[in-house]
């Protein structure tokens, strides 16, 4: 197994003692005890991309910090044709409450795709991690030794309910699901956890950077910085309801001189990305620039340079770009949807709103009053100190992942 140090020790991982700055040596002590506890272990989490949306961004990070702490943890991505990533995201916008034609053909697809990649993948560990709707068929291909849990990332508040009756049978195989909120939970025999997401502030979208280093990237993607920037960082969904900032913003426009930067990317099994971007560069104009990239530093370097961040969503299961920008002592708006509720304190320390027009007015409010901006930027960045950093995630994990330890090693011992 490589180390996370090289032989000239110059490259290494995050490492949980390197957060001991931000929750005390305690928290950092408790945490890799319990990561001893679970002795040898072997983890694989399972999920559909490598890159592109908030589960790819949790899994880079989880695995690498869980890897230095000692706990062995993979991660593989499944394979699958356009059409299964086309059905795929049909199904997850209908467990976002969307609608869906579930016919025989799409779950075809859906289910020979997952066998496909079961032939293919070899799991033996001690304990499987599933993300989404994607590869949750998998586990029917496994005879397992090993707990199977399905962590679901979407805000599941309403279901589509013939999407839900076919894929209720698939979850109920597993051992437990995670939800990221206990408003999602279902109807099922299933243990359910709740375990809400949480970032990593050492890495390329989070980690400090200088006024120079912001600089850079703006002019790097030619974003004038001579007016207060309102963003909105997302993959291009219709559920981020890009349209919909838009609309505000030429709202707020009226009042207060300002631009907007919309920033998104396409996940690779997201293949509605593509329209949705198209759809949106027809409303650029000299104030409102839209960029399709890559660039977790352009995120970074936009999300501290903001005047307003906007995540106004129409659903979100968890934004991790909302608990980002927060981080950075954002002043952000945010939809009164899912997740972000619980993110956001309404007035505490960001803005929830629910229409267009109030996202407009919270623009132009944080726009003309920058103290504002600033004391809810400082409360932002102490809610995610206290809740939403990568060691309360992992640990919330490791104590799952121990209790099944227990359970499984006492079964084993009792067959035995
Ligand atoms: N992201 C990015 N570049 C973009 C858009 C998004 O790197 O152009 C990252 C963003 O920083 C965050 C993740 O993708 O880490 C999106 O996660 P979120 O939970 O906000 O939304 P999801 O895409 O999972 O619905």
């Amino acid at each position: 197994m490589a180390s996370s140090t090289d032989d000239a020790g110059a490259m290494r991982v995050a490492a949980v003692e390197d957060y001991e700055p931000l929750i005390g040596a305690e928290a950092v002590d408790r945490l890799l005890g319990k990561v001893r506890r679970l002795g040898d272990m072997h983890v694989l989490n399972v999920n559909s991309t490598y890159y592109g949306g908030g589960v790819a961004e949790i899994l880079s990070s989880m695995t690498l910090l869980m890897n230095s702490a000692g706990l062995k943890t993979g991660w593989r991505v499944i394979q699958g044709r356009p059409d299964f990533f086309s059905i795929t995201k049909k199904m997850h916008n209908a467990l976002q409450g969307g609608d869906i034609n579930m016919t025989e053909l799409k779950t075809r697809i859906y289910e020979e795709v997952a066998y496909e990649n079961a032939v293919r993948n070899h799991i033996d560990h001690d304990l499987v991690i599933v993300h989404d709707p994607q590869p949750l068929p998998l586990i029917r291909h496994y005879r397992r030794k090993a707990p199977w849990i399905w962590r679901c990332h979407v805000d599941m508040s309403r279901p589509n309910p013939d999407l839900w009756d076919y894929l209720a049978p698939m979850v109920e195989a597993y051992d437990a699901v995670v939800l990221s909120l206990p408003e999602y939970a279902q109807k099922l025999e299933t243990p359910q956890r709740f375990i809400a997401p949480a970032i990593n502030p050492f890495s390329t979208t989070n980690k400090p950077l200088s006024e120079d280093e912001i600089d850079e990237r703006l002019v790097h993607y030619g974003i004038p910085t001579d007016l207060p920037l309102v963003v909105q960082v997302s993959r291009f969904d219709r559920w981020k309801d890009p349209h919909g900032v838009i609309e505000a913003f030429k709202l707020a426009r009226r009042q207060v001189d300002c631009r907007l930067v919309l920033v998104g990317n396409v996940a690779t099994d997201d293949p509605e990305g593509q329209e949705v971007f198209a759809s949106v560069c027809g409303s650029a104009d000299d104030r409102i620039q839209v960029l399709s990239v890559q660039d977790s530093a352009l995120v970074n370097a936009l999300q501290r340079r903001a005047a307003v961040v906007l995540q106004k969503s129409l659903r979100e299961g968890f934004g991790l770009t909302v608990t980002e920008a927060m981080w950075k002592g954002a002043a952000v708006v945010g939809g009164r949807v899912g997740g972000i509720r619980r993110q956001i304190e309404d007035g505490v320390n960001g803005f929830l709103v629910d229409t267009v027009e109030q996202a407009a007015e919270r623009i132009v409010q944080l726009v003309r009053d920058p103290d504002l901006a600033i004391r809810l930027g400082a409360a932002a960045q102490e809610t995610v100190r206290t809740r939403f950093l990568m060691t309360r995630l992992m640990e919330e994990w490791v104590d799952l992942i121990g209790s099944f330890r227990t359970e499984f090693h006492l079964q084993g011992a009792a067959g035995a």
